[in-house]
């Protein structure tokens, strides 16, 4: 991590996990308990799921859309996942940080890959279930997918789950309420390091020193 990330500026936050691993739950509860961290809302060509809304779960396009996209560089990263494209704003990301807030990309492995070369300063965290049992478990439940795409999902997930140890912070999804109190001690951590509150209590470590 590069000392470059102070002055206000927003942490990056890279959230990859196989799918099922309660990722996006764990994400939401974090970002409903703190409005300074935001998620960043990713452009997929995947069909919209039941329940899902353009605009909020993802920007939905079509591939026409999506790699002129592509080729006006209008992403910070993006990857195919499971035969769809994925990809997220580089201009939404980057304003957004220099606003002063925290962004999460909720991103796979490949884009994490890209994201830590171009951005190392970003903290990248990797969600894994408590067991294989109770991934097969979730994605049944979940009851959006047919049972080939949630076969295919199984072998995805042993892929994504080997590329763990790119990763800076890695955290068991077993009890909901134990793992989000891990994701939300990461960011409380980051922002009592010196370099961010040395920017954002100078006033008060001048009183104590004078
Ligand atoms: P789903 O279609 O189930 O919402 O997501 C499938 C996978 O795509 C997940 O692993 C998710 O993290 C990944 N994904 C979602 N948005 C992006 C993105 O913008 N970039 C990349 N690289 N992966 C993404």
């Amino acid at each position: 991590m590069t000392e470059s990330n102070t002055q206000g500026r927003g942490t990056l936050y890279i959230v990859s996990a196989p799918s099922g691993a309660g990722k996006t739950s764990l994400v939401k509860a974090l970002t409903d308990a703190d409005p300074k961290v935001l998620v960043s809302v990713s452009h997929t060509t995947r069909d919209m799921r039941p329940g899902e809304e353009d605009g909020v779960n993802y920007n939905f396009v079509n591939q026409e859309q999506f790699l002129d996209m592509v080729a006006n560089s209008d992403f910070l990263e993006h990857a195919e996942v499971f035969g769809n494209y994925y990809g997220t704003s580089q201009s939404w990301v980057e304003s957004t940080l220099r606003a002063g807030r925290d962004v999460i990309l909720e991103i796979d492995w490949q884009g994490a890959q890209q994201v830590r070369r171009l951005m190392p300063e970003a903290l990248s965290i990797f969600i894994v279930p408590p067991s294989k049992q109770a991934l097969q478990e979730r994605l049944d439940s979940r009851g959006q997918d047919s049972a080939d795409v949630i076969d295919g999902r199984m072998k995805e997930a042993a892929s994504e789950t080997s590329h763990y140890a790119e990763f800076d912070y890695l955290i068991v999804n077993d009890q909901f309420e134990e793992a989000l109190s891990d994701l939300k001690s990461i960011l409380r951590a980051r922002r009592v390091r010196i370099e961010a509150q040395k920017e954002k209590i100078t006033s008060i470590l001048q009183d104590l020193l004078s």
